[in-house]
């Protein structure tokens, strides 16, 4: 009998494993097929679709084909965009620039020179420049500039390689089939509905993305939601800036006057803006990328999302650049799963840097949370080491979770010796409790977002760090 069942069982393993066998070579052998078909839908025309001409579009374009590849670029409107705000594009954003051969477009769109940040706190201040950083391999400066111009700089020296088709369109759609993006459909300018195909396609269309819901899980934070944001007709905003902005503007080189006269005279036109985040989140279709806003937000606070797509893109275009062609989705696949690594160094200091400092530097009535607020001005004004390396963070020219790490743990300490001071008492006590208790939430989320071991663990941090350095640099 107990014979019987053994043969049973080992008969049962058979079949089970024969099945299994079969089905992943089944499945193979459909996916095999869907790009070989993509690789002929493909008219042999572009290598690349990329959907969005931004930063991270019109720089990507450039990147690939200068690298040898057929980029076609839709974007919906090819006049300079319009923001209402200024950029600060970091001093490791230039030198991602300098990487992509792109420095260039930085000139005669009236940029200005960037080589410190202020801050003001209750009628102090301090200036932070930049420091000159033995391994940072560019200047130590960043600018101050429109998006829109430097834009149409990005979009005038991509258009002009002969491999480059930029396009007016609006993409409509992903073109999919088992899995595998194969192109677009999308309305050209003359209104007609069309489509393109090529065997990768990248998605870079912006904050706002449309196609993104398709790809991956939206997970999209806005700081404050359109309805809480008070009425620009019926004169609450006006108020609002004036009577709760206004003082906190330094009245240093006449600032605040500037922005008292800005709200009388501009008042119709005063506008708002959404400041998103989103984590980056893997893709698991082949044959489509996401990259820039599109792909990972963090809030703007710290000025640097033009900088993590340059990152990414240097990432990705040097590990694409050995692949002949790119119609071999599992390739490209695999590339990106490689990429979605190799980019922590960079984004999960930059994500955990922005997520921070715009909880940290908010003015607030709690005894604790002001606490924080204060003890990390105090940490930035001291003007020592630690203020030069927090400023190399903050600038991209050290991208360094762990060091990061230490950084804001130094400033739960100083924050709760400030809170303590000058002698403790049980109320000081618990509110420096509550600090440390609101410093390891904090933290802890973006521990767990960003990948512990990426961040913390130094053997792999510091092995991270120089795969980082290795794949952005030329
Ligand atoms: C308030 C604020 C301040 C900021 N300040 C800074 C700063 O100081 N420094 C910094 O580095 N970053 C800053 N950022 C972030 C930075 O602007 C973005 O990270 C960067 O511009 C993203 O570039 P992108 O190319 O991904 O997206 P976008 O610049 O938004 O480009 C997307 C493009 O896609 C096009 N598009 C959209 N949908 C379609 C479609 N269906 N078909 C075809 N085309 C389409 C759009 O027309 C657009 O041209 C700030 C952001 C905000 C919100």
């Amino acid at each position: 009998m107990t014979m019987t069942y053994a043969w049973l069982w080992t008969l049962l393993a058979f079949v089970l494993t024969w099945m299994i066998f079969h089905l992943i070579k089944m499945k193979k052998a459909a996916t095999e097929d869907v790009e070989a078909e993509a690789e002929e839908r493909s008219d042999g025309a572009t290598d690349v679709i990329i959907v969005g001409a931004g930063v991270a579009g019109a720089s990507l374009a450039y990147a690939l084909a200068k690298d040898g590849r057929r980029v076609h670029v839709i974007e919906r409107d090819l006049k300079e965009p319009q923001r209402f705000m200024g950029e600060l594009m970091q001093a490791g954003g230039r030198f991602m620039l300098a990487q992509l051969g792109l420095e260039d477009c930085l000139e005669e769109i009236d940029a200005q020179e960037a080589k410190s940040l202020a801050i003001y706190k209750d009628g102090k201040h301090a200036t932070l420049p930049f420091p000159d950083d033995k391994k940072f391999p560019h200047e130590p400066v960043g600018r101050l500039l429109r998006n829109g111009r430097l834009v149409q700089r990005l979009r005038q020296k991509t258009a002009s390689l002969s491999n480059v088709q930029l396009e007016e369109g609006t993409v409509k759609s992903l073109i999919e089939e088992k899995g595998v993006v194969k192109g677009v459909t999308y309305k050209n300018s003359a209104g007609e509905e069309t489509t393109a195909f090529a065997p990768l396609t990248v998605v870079c269309d912006g904050c706002y993305s449309n196609l993104r819901r398709s790809l991956v899980d939206n997970n999209t934070v806005t700081e404050v939601p359109a309805d809480s944001i008070p009425s620009i007709a019926n004169g609450e905003l006006s108020t609002f800036l004036k009577k709760s902005m206004a003082p906190q503007i330094p009245e240093t080189g006449n600032l605040r006057e500037i922005f008292l006269k800005g709200i009388e005279e501009g008042l119709p036109e005063i506008k708002s803006t959404a400041t998103k985040s989103m984590s980056a989140r893997l893709c698991d279709k082949r044959g489509v990328i996401v990259l820039g806003d599109a792909f990972n937000m963090r809030h703007p606070i710290i000025a640097s999302g033009m900088m993590v797509a340059l990152s990414d893109i240097c990432i990705l275009r040097n590990l694409l650049r050995p692949l002949p062609n790119l119609s071999n989705t599992k390739r490209v696949s695999d590339i990106v799963n490689s990429f979605y690594i190799i980019r922590k160094p960079m984004s999960a200091t930059v994500n955990t840097l922005a997520s921070i400092f715009s909880q940290v530097l908010v003015a607030t009535t709690d005894e604790a949370r002001e606490g924080m607020r204060q003890g990390c001005f105090n940490y930035l004004a001291r003007g020592d080491f630690k203020t030069a390396g927090l400023m190399t963070i903050l600038g991209g020219m050290n991208p360094h979770p762990l060091t990061l790490v230490l950084h804001l743990v130094a400033i739960t300490l100083t924050s709760m010796g400030h809170l303590l001071s000058p002698f403790p008492s049980p109320r000081r006590f618990w509110h420096s409790l509550r600090l440390f208790v609101w410093a390891l939430q904090m933290l802890g989320a973006h521990l767990v977002d960003e990948g512990f071991k990426e961040m913390l663990i130094p053997t792999n941090a510091a092995r991270y760090r120089r795969t980082y350095i290795a794949t952005t640099t030329v």
